[in-house]
């Protein structure tokens, strides 16, 4: 095998996500033949750093020796199991723990195998909460402008991004949206925490007139991430809670890109001292090994479907609900965080790679260089269509893997980079600057 042929194979045989397959024309595919810590590696050695967490999931690196060794303890105990009238012991212990993280705010988790079908969840979950409490014109949903949501219909219904859903549209039963709290759109004078007052009004008035039809408002607490690293100040979701308890609105927290440590805490929403009536996980959860979602809910939205009516019970379900393996995988992963004190090492590895970043920072080509977490990005002054791909290329000739959403330039590292990773990260997206400029 070397990297030519799998590369043509691939081509014949497969059909790769989120591509117009035509570009691969003339942009070539990257074979992998294994990965490890933050780096990827091809068939002939070459070396990528994976500054973007092979599209945000992976936290502690690949092939990580400790997910690795609870995932062959498990396989040699149970591979898979049906969760529909079976438990077994991950599951439960995984369960316990993330209720526990929120403090136990949010009881219970309902289990899928990627971020798209969580949503699914929490929207079917809200409506049918409502539905079992007498009020079923409680059946539309609210997202903000330029919200990312997931691709399955249900989840593109929310999302607000025209190039997915515009050819889908007559199949979908669209949402409203409400202006984002954006904290580039402060206008001069004014701080984030204003432009995130200034949405929370709009919010407001929309609720105000829309509330009895709406079951719930979906928000990527802190960072809109998929339309291009949209962060806000916590203010907006302080006050979006008190709307949607004020006009009987769930409120449902997407934590699957910024959930896991990634927003600086392990869950976004905690930076505004809030909890969601519904959370939405998965990139993160697994450490980036297995596909896994979970969606949390309140006691209370759970006690609404206890009946003895199956009807008025939650009956969705999928093949792998729960399986045994991804749960072991977020377990490793969420023993990582305690035994290591990430989150804090985090705030650490953080500041320093804001130091070595204060030049990139200060770049007349580079606009609104922000960082929440673990999470940087940066928008380059440029009108080329083409920046994201002839970036992303210039910075692969570099050993660097990045993928621009637009002409925003991000960093979503796994938590295991150091000095030298931290130094081709800034000093590659410099080089890779100056090659897209010249
Ligand atoms: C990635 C993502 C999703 C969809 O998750 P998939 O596993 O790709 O279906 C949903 N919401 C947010 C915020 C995401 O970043």
């Amino acid at each position: 095998m070397n990297n030519d042929s799998l590369l043509r194979r691939s081509l014949d045989a497969v059909w790769h996500p989120c591509t117009q397959m035509k570009v691969h024309e003339t942009l070539p595919l990257v074979p992998i033949r294994s990965g490890e810590g933050p780096w990827l590696i091809d068939f002939e050695g070459r070396r990528y750093l994976d500054a973007i967490s092979s599209w945000w999931v992976n936290l502690f690196g690949h092939a990580n020796p400790r997910i690795n060794a609870a995932l062959r303890d498990q396989l040699e105990r149970l591979d898979h199991v049906m969760l529909a009238g079976f438990t077994h012991e991950p599951v439960v212990a995984l369960s316990e723990k993330l209720s526990a993280l929120t403090g136990h705010a949010l009881g219970h988790c309902f289990y899928a195998s990627d971020g798209a079908s969580a949503v699914e969840i929490a929207l079917k979950m809200s409506f049918h909460f409502w539905r079992n409490s007498g009020r079923p014109g409680k059946n539309r949903f609210l997202s903000l402008a330029g919200s990312y949501h997931g691709e399955t219909l249900g989840a593109l219904a929310v999302t607000d991004v025209a190039l997915f859903r515009d050819a889908y549209a007559p199949l979908l039963r669209a949402g409203d949206t409400v202006p984002s709290p954006d904290g580039r759109q402060a206008g001069p004078g004014q701080t984030p925490r204003d432009a995130a007052a200034a949405a929370a009004v709009a919010l407001e008035a929309y609720l105000a007139e829309h509330h009895a039809e709406i079951a719930a408002f979906i928000v990527e607490p802190l960072v809109q991430c998929a339309t291009g690293m949209a962060m806000h100040d916590p203010e907006y979701l302080r006050r979006a809670r008190a709307l949607c308890d004020h006009y009987d609105v769930h409120l449902i927290a997407d934590e699957i890109a910024v959930g896991c440590g990634r927003s600086g805490t392990f869950f976004a929403h905690e930076q505004a001292g809030i909890a969601p009536d519904f959370l939405c996980l998965s990139k993160g959860i697994s450490g980036g090994t297995l596909p896994l979602s979970v969606v949390m809910t309140t006691d209370a939205v759970y006690a609404a479907f206890y009946d003895d009516s199956t009807a008025r019970g939650f009956l969705h379900s999928h093949s792998y609900t729960g399986n045994p393996l991804a749960c072991r995988a977020a377990l490793a992963t969420l023993a990582i965080f305690e035994e290591d004190g990430v989150i804090e090492a985090n705030r650490r590895l953080a500041a320093q790679l804001n130091e070595r970043a204060k030049a990139l920072a200060a770049d007349p080509r580079v606009r609104d260089f922000r960082n929440t977490g673990m999470i940087w990005a940066f928008d380059a002054a440029t009108d080329d269509p083409l920046f994201a791909r002839r970036f992303h290329q210039a910075a692969m000739e570099r050993g660097l893997l990045l993928r621009p959403l637009g002409n925003t330039v991000y960093f979503m590292p796994p938590y295991v980079i150091g000095g030298a990773e931290i130094e081709l990260l800034v000093g590659g997206t410099q080089a890779a600057l100056d090659a897209v400029f010249q």
